[in-house]
């Protein structure tokens, strides 16, 4: 059986919400705009998934719009939404920087740290010296990659200073991982997805906080065109058992217990890990501030480079990712011999980024999967040393 360290891709769905859906699928297959009461049935449950998605965000139900996923809750602020400058960060996903350079606006990036904070004095700065324009500001929560958790309040509280700057924020990595109340952050928007956080793929919310719903024609257009539904922000027969297995997905994952055990995991893994010769952490030191389950490191020691690591790995029974799945679908040249975007916008040197693997851990991993782990990164970073790279080939004796 593999052991699957790779849940900032994706992850394995909850039992229980496996099980709900397989009921579901049997009872509630009506379209929820429909007036009948088998549509009415459909809409019921939709709305209570809504009401439970808001719930764990401290938003209103008329507040959650459901999509696809991620990625299409990230275009649709960032291609539709009126701005004319977007002040964003070279280690987003890859779905807000396409989105961005899609948009043909100024577009203003902004530094990272070796850890892979921005600073807020430059976002300061950024704000005071483009009063005049309408300005989005994209800044995700937590880094996929890195695992680096942007201060949110911090952020918003900067945010709620300036009338012209409007925030959004992919909450895709740390929703129910980490708190996000929006009752108490200035938040325009937020993007999440159900297949982070054990449910189901081709569901995900945009979150559009209710004041600017009601202070400005929202859009330039939406995305697609059709008949209204999710008030027109996303039109298209809702995917009404996605939403409910989302929430309940979210309702599991946000439970304390899950929570502690992920945390205690991740720093276990990181103790043990650290006990090996050449090791090096990329992103956030300290774990508070990190992703929960998320460690991205090298070993300096080790002739690997990360793809080699990866599949050694793999080899072993072991899933782990050499960065973001979602890049590694660009098939060109360059996207598999560069190293990772978002380990060069934090100035990781070259020979360690090429060297860098992600682990991401999830309640559903055990501490004997981390034990079986550590010890075979062990026996790979000794059978692949650099200090046995380059020895010459024996010369073969012939026999006389
Ligand atoms: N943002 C982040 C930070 C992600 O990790 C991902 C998924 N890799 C996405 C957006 C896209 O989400 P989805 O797969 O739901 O489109």
């Amino acid at each position: 059986m593999i052991i699957y360290f790779d849940n900032a891709a994706t992850t394995p769905i909850y039992p229980e919400v496996l099980e709900l859906m397989t009921q579901l699928n049997q009872e509630l297959w009506g379209n929820p705009s429909s007036l009948h009461s088998i549509g009415r049935k459909a809409r019921k449950a939709l709305e209570k998934a809504r009401q439970g998605l808001a719930e764990l965000l401290n938003a209103s139900s008329e507040e959650i719009f459901f999509t696809s996923g991620a990625t299409e809750s990230n275009n649709t602020i960032i291609k539709l939404f009126d701005f004319d400058l977007i002040v964003t960060s070279p280690s987003e996903h890859a779905s807000v920087i396409e989105s961005v350079k899609a948009c043909n606006k100024p577009v203003h990036w902004l530094e990272l740290d070796r850890e892979g904070f921005i600073n807020l004095d430059s976002l300061k700065k950024i704000f005071e010296i483009n009063q005049d324009k309408k300005i989005l500001l994209s800044l995700m929560h937590g880094n996929n990659e890195i695992g680096t958790i942007n201060d949110l309040n911090a952020i918003s509280q900067l945010v709620r200073s300036y009338e012209n700057v409007f925030f959004h924020s992919d909450c895709v990595q740390t929703f129910t991982k980490h708190d996000i109340d929006l009752s108490k952050l200035d938040i325009d928007f937020i993007s999440a997805s159900a297949h982070k956080i054990h449910g189901p793929k081709g569901i995900g919310v945009l979150y559009i906080n209710k004041s600017i719903q009601e202070k400005c024609a929202l859009l330039i257009s939406p995305l697609l065109l059709g008949g209204g539904q999710e008030k027109d922000i996303r039109p298209g027969t809702q995917n009404v058992i996605g939403a409910i297995a989302f929430a309940k997905a979210a309702q599991i994952n946000s439970s304390k217990e899950r929570k502690n055990k992920t945390y205690d995991l991740q720093k276990y893994l990181l103790e043990e890990l650290s006990k090996i010769e050449g090791f090096v952490l990329n992103g956030c030191l300290d774990l508070r501030t990190r992703v929960l389950g998320n460690l991205n490191f090298a070993f300096t020691n080790c002739r690997l480079q990360s793809e080699e690591l990866v599949l050694q790995l793999d080899l072993k029974g072991f899933a782990v990712s050499s960065g973001s799945a979602c890049t590694s679908n660009k098939a060109s040249k360059e996207a598999s011999i560069e190293s990772s975007y978002v380990l060069r916008a934090c100035r990781i040197p070259e020979d360690i980024a090429k060297k860098s693997v992600r682990v991401s851990i999830s309640s559903m991993n055990s501490r004997e999967e981390v034990d079986r782990f550590v010890s075979t990164i062990y026996s790979l970073v000794d059978n692949f040393h650099i200090s046995k790279a380059l020895q010459a080939p024996q010369a073969v004796q012939a026999k006389p």
